[in-house]
């Protein structure tokens, strides 16, 4: 055998090998993934029980003891309740958070129209409340037909326009745009709420990171998963989401889906 021939059968060789390690490491990867969403799953099941016998208690002891006990007593167990509250939707948020991508439905065609209906249809509370509008850009129907997973893709229009919702300080005009990008879709959520200082504007899609922290406590809505649940989306559907903003006169943030 000459050395080109032996030089051939070597780097077929080290590419078996490398092909059957990388096999391996993906399908170690995705058994450690496994395992850690089911440890969450427990992990949530399991304090959620304690949680709905500590709020149950509380309810009753308002509703028994409420009208004879004093203001400020009454005061603290409704900050308890609240608090108790707040733990049941983060667990509720990191266990959809931990979900996101792990079925691999397919995308199919999706009509963003629908599922903008579907999100606003889900916020009609807070939108009526807050006296806010909600444009699409070339009128309403204009949305375009994705590939996409339609569940998720209500969640990532339902947790922005939420923040737009959110993060107001008069009544909320938020439109929504889309255009044909690089043989994608980007889209435009744009508010004219708080706006988010330039320093904020990456680590806000991290899990657990906020930029108002005030805003989100006082509404006691927020868990600080929204924006990491969007990015999770997003990626699932091989796009990309960031924000411009301007400090007091709003924010847009931009997303790209796939074509239909
Ligand atoms: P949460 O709203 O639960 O705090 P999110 O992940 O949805 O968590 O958002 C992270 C942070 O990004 C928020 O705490 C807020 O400071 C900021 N933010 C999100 N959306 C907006 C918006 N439309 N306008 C201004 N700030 C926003």
């Amino acid at each position: 055998m000459d050395q080109t021939e032996e030089l051939r059968k070597e780097c077929a060789r080290l590419q078996a090998e490398l092909e059957a390690k990388t096999i391996e490491a993906t399908a170690q990867r995705e058994k450690s993934a496994q395992e850690i969403l089911r440890f969450i799953n427990i992990l949530s099941h399991d304090l959620r029980s304690p949680l709905s016998v500590s709020s149950n208690f509380i309810g009753l002891i308002l509703a028994k003891y409420g009208l004879n006990m004093e203001p400020k007593m009454k005061e603290y167990l409704g900050y308890s309740a609240d608090g108790l509250r707040t733990m049941e939707r983060l667990l509720s948020d990191i266990v959809y958070y931990a979900r996101i991508g792990t079925s691999q439905k397919p995308l199919v065609e999706t009509d963003c129209n629908k599922v903008l209906e579907s999100a606003a249809t889900a916020l009609r509370g807070e939108i009526e409340a807050s006296g806010a509008t909600v444009a699409v850009q070339g009128g309403e129907g204009s949305l375009p037909v994705v590939m996409g997973d339609v569940a998720l893709l209500t969640q990532l229009f339902r947790n922005l326009l939420a923040n737009a919702l959110k993060y107001a300080d008069r009544p909320p005009e938020i439109q929504i745009s889309s255009a044909a990008r690089n043989g994608q879709w980007l889209f435009g959520f744009k508010d004219n709420g708080l706006g988010i200082a330039p320093e904020d504007r990456e680590r806000i899609f991290e899990p657990l990171e906020r930029a108002h922290r005030e805003v989100a406590d006082k509404g006691g809505k927020g868990t600080g998963l929204g924006l990491a649940i969007c990015k999770k989306i997003v990626e699932r559907h091989g796009g990309r989401i960031w924000v411009e903003s301007a400090l007091g006169e709003g924010s847009t943030f931009y997303f790209t889906l796939p074509k239909a």
